[in-house]
């Protein structure tokens, strides 16, 4: 069987598992599996790594729980404004958008851009004209906004603490790298933000380099956690570079991007990164990140606390006896 695999992440953030409601926790669980599954079905007909990591964001762009699409968190003035980024590791084409509250998919969106704009970024009004031009759906605030969410941005208005089960804070933003079996690699990530961003803040996500990258020769990356620190550590680049130049391991590169400039860079970060051999490393400071994984010939992988420590494949373990 040629190789193959494709890897996600929810978002991860500074948790604890008594804050987090097991229904709540339950529904995080279901909505990987199922984004995984949509994706890994994509790379196992032989498609695309590009179709298959848009397709498994796709799935968590619809899903209220993640926050990407429907469900995603509000600004300070009670709006939507989503940002997403794809990248293309063997052309090393991009798409990317900042800023749009009516795209229905901005992934979708950010793909279009790569395969028919001659630039890489388009924010706001103009991104959603593209948008309208490519026949890509709508929708008004009432399709992405949930009770749940503006149930948050009026305790928000009213300065009101923490609620049980759901941190004020909480950044869901969705992310996936995959491998197809032609050995080309591909990043996407989609968000709706920080909760209660100022209106026109846009974060790391569609940075190329900052929250995404993917280039065939090394790696290809998805970050997740305070868009500001990210972007400052330009970190997805950080991985690349630490392979490249460095040579250092997926897993330590990840690891060492985590932790770069701590003393200055303080904040939630995580990186999901994959490498050409289809292996992938998830990397966090926070103790938890949603996350799966599924390679060719292996059993889908969810994880959501740092303790569930990725099994290894059968094969590598029978080599180790
Ligand atoms: N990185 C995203 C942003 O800053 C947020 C997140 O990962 O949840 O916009």
């Amino acid at each position: 069987m040629k190789k193959f695999a494709i890897a996600i992440h929810g978002g991860a953030e500074s948790v604890n598992p008594g804050e987090l409601d097991k229904e709540k926790e339950e529904a995080y669980r279901q909505g990987l599996a199922e984004a995984l599954k949509e994706g890994y079905e994509v790379l196992e007909k032989g498609g695309s790594a590009l179709d298959a990591v848009e397709a498994a964001v796709n799935s968590m762009e619809r899903n209220v729980v993640f926050n990407a699409g429907r469900g995603a968190s509000l600004t300070q003035r009670g709006e939507n404004e989503f940002d997403a980024a794809i990248m293309d590791g063997n052309t090393l084409r991009v798409g990317a958008v900042g800023g749009v509250r009516y795209v229905q998919h901005p992934i979708s969106l950010a793909k279009v851009i790569l395969q028919k704009c001659e630039h890489c970024l388009l924010v706001g009004t103009g991104a959603e004209e593209f948008a309208l031009a490519n026949n890509l759906p709508l929708k008004g605030p009432e399709y992405f906004i949930t009770p749940e969410k503006r149930e948050t941005w009026l305790d928000k208005q009213q300065e009101k603490a923490e609620r049980k089960g759901m941190p004020g804070s909480m950044t869901d933003t969705v992310g996936a790298v995959a491998l197809d079996i032609n050995g080309n690699l591909a990043a996407a990530t989609s968000t709706g933000g920080l909760t209660h961003q100022l209106k026109g803040r846009v974060g790391d996500t569609p940075i190329i380099g900052g929250g995404t990258l993917a280039n065939n020769e090394v790696c290809a990356v998805s970050c997740t956690g305070e868009g500001e620190v990210i972007m400052r550590g330009v970190l997805a680049h950080e991985v690349y570079a630490l392979m490249k130049y460095a040579g250092n391991s997926l897993q330590s590169a990840t690891d060492k991007a985590v932790q770069l400039h701590d003393d200055k860079l303080k904040g939630d970060r995580g990186i999901l990164a994959m490498d050409t051999a289809g292996k992938v490393a998830f990397g966090f400071n926070t103790g938890f990140m949603k996350r799966g994984y599924h390679a060719a010939d292996e059993e889908p992988y969810i994880a959501l606390w740092e303790s569930e420590k990725l099994k290894k494949p059968a094969k590598q373990k029978e080599m180790e006896k």
